[in-house]
């Protein structure tokens, strides 16, 4: 990792010190925390990479990989995905398979607002399944979508502060502040 990850930033929203993470990630797809506590058991099931809703939604969570420049490793989104009945029992039948990365990409549609890209509800991305052990990947398919264009030209270190200032210190949103539960 890099001596300028490693030793932080100053903020230039709040003045501080923080720690500058390459990745961020959300323990469940929005769906999922709409659904009201007391519900939660009854009606959904939910690990650290599938989520099912009442029995007919599926979710898997994924990875939007962005280039660094100037970093060997790259910045991580780690969010979720709608996926199809058929796309998720698919990927549970290759769970397990040596050489699953081989399968065809498959449609997916975001399922968790990341407020520094606007509204990214239901942004269809192309699901990529990994090698066993790792969660797929996600692409945008609308290529000029600012997300697209991030993973396909790469992020500056002055982007990758940006984006820790704007998740550390989210906009108020209609005089509300955003409702993310993304952590680094
Ligand atoms: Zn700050």
């Amino acid at each position: 990792m890099s001596t300028e990850v490693q030793s932080g930033f100053g903020c230039r929203v709040c003045g501080e010190r923080h720690v500058l993470s390459l990745s961020y990630s959300v323990k469940a797809p929005m769906a999922a925390a709409a659904i009201p506590v007391e519900e939660l058991d009854q009606r959904v099931v939910i690990t650290p990479d599938q989520c099912v809703i009442d029995g007919r939604d599926f979710y898997l969570r994924g990875r939007i990989l962005v280039p660094v420049i100037g970093l060997e490793e790259p910045f991580v989104w780690g969010i979720w995905a709608e996926v199809s009945p058929k796309s998720f029992v698919r990927t549970n039948e290759l769970w397990t398979v040596e050489g699953r990365e081989q399968e065809a990409a498959f449609p997916g549609w975001l399922n968790t607002q990341l407020p520094v890209f606007g509204d990214t509800y239901n942004l269809e991305v192309s699901v990529q399944t990994q090698p066993v052990g790792q969660r797929p990947q996600f692409r945008v398919v609308d290529q000029d979508h600012p997300l697209a264009v991030e993973q396909r030209d790469g992020i500056t270190m002055e982007r990758v502060e940006a984006i820790a200032e704007m998740m550390l210190h989210p906009v108020l949103q209609n005089g509300r502040p955003a409702r993310t539960a993304v952590t680094s």
